[in-house]
């Protein structure tokens, strides 16, 4: 490769093929899509990187990496907000799509190796948590509390419903959701996700919590995890801002003095607490 291919290359979409599209809710699918025919499929992503994907003639937008498949597949689940999502949002099998990546700093798992966890989510937020899930069920530690804690606007906007079924029955591990208003459908329980806090039964200090959801969310989050009496370095947040490049050059993404794509988008809850605190940042 010559050196300008080389400083091109993370700026190059690799040409995928969506294999299957799974609707989630009325706004969200989830993509699996492999290498297209004769390409090498990208580096194989941590849980909490994520990819810039591309509806070819639309644009390019960040999304998180929601699973892995066989065969260099990967999934990416995607909400339609506005036009690349949208564009996304109408692939179809057999579809073509750009994916540059895997960037950014994923979850640190490593932290979790003996302790209590948390995994806390509120929307979308589910999508890059749910490796973090597969792993811990995967590499299951007897005597660790897992509890995976779901918040979503409406019964309606709650993604990944069948693995939250299959996981409650996994050992080890318990599933509270809660929808901030519900349907006369909906039996399970209402209000905010951060209710479900005081209801956990783990050994706080010795646990560790993942979250993710909007902003305005994970600070809550953060500050009813730490009254619980977690440690404010055991908890760790996926921050989210617009980029364009993903590596660190266009400035984008720019978070205070950090760069999301470079530095991010997971960070320990002490690196961003009073970036939080700042309104429009
Ligand atoms: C690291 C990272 C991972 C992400 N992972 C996912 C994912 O797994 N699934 C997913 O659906 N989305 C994810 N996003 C958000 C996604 O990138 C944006 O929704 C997308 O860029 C919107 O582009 P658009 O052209 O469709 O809409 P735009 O026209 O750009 O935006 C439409 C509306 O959404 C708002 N918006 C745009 N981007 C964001 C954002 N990042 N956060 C909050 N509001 C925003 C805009 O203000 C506007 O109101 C991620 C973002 C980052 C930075």
């Amino acid at each position: 490769m010559s050196l300008r291919d080389s400083i091109a290359a993370p700026m190059v979409p690799v040409r995928y093929r969506v294999v299957e599209r799974r609707r989630e809710t009325h706004d969200t699918v989830t993509l699996t899509s492999v290498p297209d025919a004769g390409v090498d499929a990208l580096e194989e992503p941590r849980p909490g990187q994520f990819h810039m994907l591309s509806a070819f003639g639309v644009g390019e937008v960040p999304i998180s990496v929601s699973g892995v498949g066989p065969q260099g597949g990967i999934e990416h689940t995607v909400r339609a907000v506005g036009a690349n999502t949208e564009a996304l949002d109408a692939l179809s099998a057999g579809d073509a799509v750009g994916v540059r990546g895997p960037f950014g700093r994923g979850w640190h798992l490593d932290g979790a190796a003996g302790m209590d966890v948390v995994v806390l989510a509120g929307g979308i937020g589910l999508a890059p948590l749910r490796p973090v899930i597969q792993h811990l069920i995967e590499q299951r530690e007897e005597n660790r509390s897992v509890r995976l804690l779901v918040g979503a606007r409406r019964s309606e906007e709650l993604s990944f419903t069948s693995d939250l079924a299959a996981w409650s029955e996994a050992p080890g591990i318990e599933v509270a959701v809660t929808v901030d208003s519900a349907t006369r459908e909906w039996s399970g329980r209402v209000g905010v996700v951060t209710n479900l806090v005081e209801d956990l039964d783990v050994d706080a200090p010795r646990t560790v919590a993942f979250v993710c959801g909007p902003e305005v969310m994970m600070r809550f989050s953060a500050r009813a995890l730490i009254e619980f009496g977690l440690l404010p370095e055991k908890i760790q947040l996926s921050a989210e801002r617009n980029m364009k490049c993903a590596i660190a050059h266009c400035g984008h993404c720019q978070y205070g003095p950090l760069l999301i794509c470079r530095d991010g988008p997971v960070f320990d809850y002490p690196e961003l607490c009073e970036l939080m605190e700042v309104r429009e940042l």
